[in-house]
């Protein structure tokens, strides 16, 4: 005689009817697969995995990273050079990045430090983003 069989309510496999048992957690009658625990194992499992192909694209490391921030600063530092010869002196006027605010800045005893409309400070004087 075959033990009939029923569907599992948890996982949706069939198992004889005989075999089911209730579950405390679970709180209704489940397969022994179910009840040893193994279904649960399984979606653990399973979840474990999504995470772990939600990270970065292979490849990607700490180091490309560094990088890419690198050039893009460094770009940054060529295309808006803050500082201008005033034409026909010897003084620097320094444009804020931030504000756009345009003051006489003094390279000798390279001041002020900060711009006096936003704080933020002064990046440095080099011959280099002196245009
Ligand atoms: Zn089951
Ligand atoms: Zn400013």
């Amino acid at each position: 005689m075959n033990p009939i069989k029923v569907p599992c309510r948890e996982c949706g496999m069939e198992a004889p009817a005989d075999q089911f048992r209730l579950h405390y957690k679970y709180k209704k009658m489940v397969c022994p697969t179910c009840f040893s625990g193994r279904t649960e194992a399984k979606r653990q499992k399973e979840q474990e995995e999504k995470v772990i192909k939600k990270d970065k694209p292979a490849g990607w490391d700490a180091e490309d990273d560094y990088l890419e921030k690198m050039s893009r600063s460094r770009r940054q530092e060529i295309e808006v050079s803050p500082f201008s010869r005033i034409p026909g002196t010897h003084q620097v006027q320094c444009k804020c990045v931030h504000c756009k605010f345009t003051f006489k800045y003094d390279p000798f005893k390279k001041t002020p430090r900060t711009c006096p409309y936003c704080n933020q400070d002064v990046p440095r004087l080099t011959t280099f983003n002196l245009l």
